[in-house]
């Protein structure tokens, strides 16, 4: 099954949205956390912006959620995370990132806006689909909320953010 999520914002700061191919979860399998997501960074996109990003999200999780990978590993590594700038056309008017996952094959890529290539609190919202976070909060000022006012400001993980990623695994 794929999931989609497609929402475009009213006054076209940023958008996101997101697909997934959910993983098979073994109900009776003992709660642990799982191995980190290596991410890859493709030019143009700021590192120094994906490293904030990463490390904001290790912070708020207590854990070594994702770590950076050698940017010369090919596309479909499993457990990676491909973080580039999004083709002309590839995402929908409006929307500011994307963020698709295989899950099965544990393979995501984000695809980011050209003028959002540094913003580390864009790339921090995608991680938090790839963390797991599918959907959105309700609560404006998030990070994992539909839509960013500030698609340049500080990262911004929110306790109600991190519910949100933990929960939906
Ligand atoms: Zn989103």
């Amino acid at each position: 099954m794929t999931r989609w999520l497609l929402l475009l914002p009213a006054l076209a700061t940023l958008g996101c949205a997101a697909e997934q191919a959910p993983a098979a979860v073994d109900p009776e399998a003992p709660e642990e956390a799982p191995a980190p997501w290596t991410l890859v960074v493709a030019d143009p996109v700021s590192e120094t912006a994906v490293l904030e990003a990463l490390e904001a999200w290790n912070a708020a999780l207590g854990r070594e959620a994702i770590v950076l990978g050698d940017p010369a590993t090919p596309y479909g590594a499993r457990r990676h995370v491909y973080v580039r700038l999004a083709e002309d056309g590839s995402l929908a008017k409006g929307v500011g990132g994307l963020a698709s996952c295989d899950g099965p094959t544990e393979v995501c890529i984000v695809r980011l806006r050209a003028d959002l290539l540094k913003s580390a609190r864009v790339i921090a919202h995608e991680l938090g689909h790839v963390l797991g976070g599918w959907g959105h909060t309700e609560t404006a000022g998030t990070l994992m909320y539909w839509e960013s006012w500030y698609p340049h400001g500080a990262v911004g993980i929110t306790p109600e953010d991190v519910v949100h990623v933990l929960a939906a695994r």
